[in-house]
């Protein structure tokens, strides 16, 4: 089974509007909800790719159980962990071409939550056969809370995919417990090492043999519509992507992480690992709905993929 993890996930609003209007009321008529959160989109793909996957992180309040009745009505199997606060909403008003966005900071999470949360973290770890990590972690929360997660994983020898940013990542890459896996794109890689790395052969692998990331068996750097650069242990792959139809991007590297959980989890080759990767990430990007992705598209991309071992 997969476990994913969501710490802070959301209902995501989108008010569509002609145009928006400030210091009067403005009427919404195609209002939509969705859970939202980026480990929520990694396991709706999950879900599509037919994986036994199950949804975890923590819940509370109103919308939290609006978001346990979504994944039920989605058929995806969940154990969140509860909290007293309430999950937040993020909404997101496009209007003119443009795109408007109000983000809760979320519940604060107490000391007491965390324990109840690592306890039932703890007996999912036991049950699992890897664990993708998604996302920023809520307030109230120490920032090494995923490497604390990840040394429960390790300990029962449970390999972590972690896709996240910031403080928590540089913790986790600094610490002892190491996940198997990180997936930075490359904003996200510049901002780890403190510098812009270039799209050249050269300079990736430069980059991706810093000290930092010692420990940890893949980096896989995706670079949106420039496909993906990967190192797993001393080996260095380029993966090359066909030009695609973009309709909306947002979403693209929780759909790359669910297609490197699944492989790894099947037990891939480097290659296929790579592949259902990209062709996961694209086939996001080509779909309006975020963590949405049309299988029937799949075999006719990755034959059109080059990964290449540099
Ligand atoms: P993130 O969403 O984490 O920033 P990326 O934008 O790098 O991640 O997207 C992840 C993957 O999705 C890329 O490696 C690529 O395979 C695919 N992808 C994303 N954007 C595009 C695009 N504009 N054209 C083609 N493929 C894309």
């Amino acid at each position: 089974m997969i476990v994913t993890i969501t710490m802070n996930p959301s209902i995501d609003i989108s008010y569509p509007l002609e145009t928006f209007k400030l210091d009067t009321v403005n009427r919404v008529v195609d209002v939509k909800k969705t859970a939202g959160g980026k480990g929520l989109n990694v396991t709706r793909v999950l879900k599509q790719l037919a994986d036994d996957v199950t949804a975890s992180g923590l819940l509370g309040g109103f919308l939290g159980e609006s978001i346990k009745k979504d994944l039920d009505e989605a058929g995806i199997s969940h154990s969140f962990s509860q909290i007293d606060g309430e999950t937040r909403n993020c909404i997101a008003i496009l209007h003119e071409g443009k795109q408007t966005e109000i983000l809760e900071s979320g519940p604060v999470i107490s000391d007491k939550e965390a324990e109840i949360f690592l306890e039932h973290f703890t007996d999912l770890v036991k049950k699992a056969s890897i664990l993708s990590f998604s996302g920023s972690l809520p307030t109230g929360l120490p920032k090494d809370f995923y490497a604390k997660m990840i040394a429960i994983c390790n300990e029962q020898h449970k390999p972590v995919v972690l896709d996240c940013s910031g403080e928590s990542l540089k913790l986790v890459l600094k610490g002892d417990a190491k996940p198997l896996l990180i997936k930075p794109n490359t904003e996200e890689l510049a901002d780890l090492l403190g510098r812009d790395v270039s799209d050249d052969i050269a300079a990736l692998k430069a980059a991706l043999q810093d000290h930092l990331f010692d420990g940890v068996e893949w980096i896989v750097v995706s670079m949106g519509a420039k496909g993906a650069f990967a190192k797993h242990n001393d080996k260095f792959y380029r993966v090359k992507i066909p030009k695609i139809e973009v309709v909306n991007p947002v979403g693209s590297g929780d759909s790359t992480v669910a297609g490197l959980t699944s492989a790894i989890n099947n037990g891939d080759s480097d290659e296929d690992i790579l592949k259902k990767a990209n062709v996961l990430g694209m086939l996001n990007a080509q779909e309006a709905v975020t963590g949405h992705v049309n299988l029937d598209h799949y075999q006719d991309l990755f034959d059109q993929l080059d990964v290449s071992l540099v």
